[in-house]
């Protein structure tokens, strides 16, 4: 795709002067179109909007990763968007939480090791 200088038309790239004003003046417009028609489509778009999915489903998916496991399952043919952000959200949740986990775990060695410091001290 190019761009009349004149006149500002888009010209298809087989043109060497523009069919509007007649200029020969046409620059290639490779990165700027394709990337303004990239930040409008999105928003016109309902489909593509669509593909985010609702981020309430990775919500409930993160509280109940149970749910947001069943939801990305059942949805996984029909509504791929709203499972993908479900199970996302229940894959969220099941690292933090396993996080935590070991966070609690490191939490008790360390009380454990801490209790131990006043018996060593005394053997010595
Ligand atoms: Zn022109």
């Amino acid at each position: 795709m190019k761009v009349c200088s004149e006149c500002g038309s888009q010209v298809s790239d087989q043109y060497t002067t523009c069919p509007n004003c007649g200029s020969m003046n046409l620059t290639v417009q490779n990165n700027i179109q394709p990337q303004m028609s990239a930040y409008q489509q999105p928003v016109y778009n309902q489909p593509i909007q669509n593909q985010n999915g609702n981020i309430g489903w990775g919500i409930l998916g993160f509280f109940i990763p149970i749910a947001g496991l069943v939801m990305y399952l059942v949805w996984k043919d029909t509504n791929p968007a709203d499972s993908l952000i479900a199970g996302k959200g229940a894959l969220i949740s099941v690292i933090v939480s396993m996080g935590l986990c070991i966070l609690y775990i490191a939490f008790i060695v360390l009380m454990f090791v801490i209790s131990l410091v006043p018996l060593i001290f005394n053997f010595m």
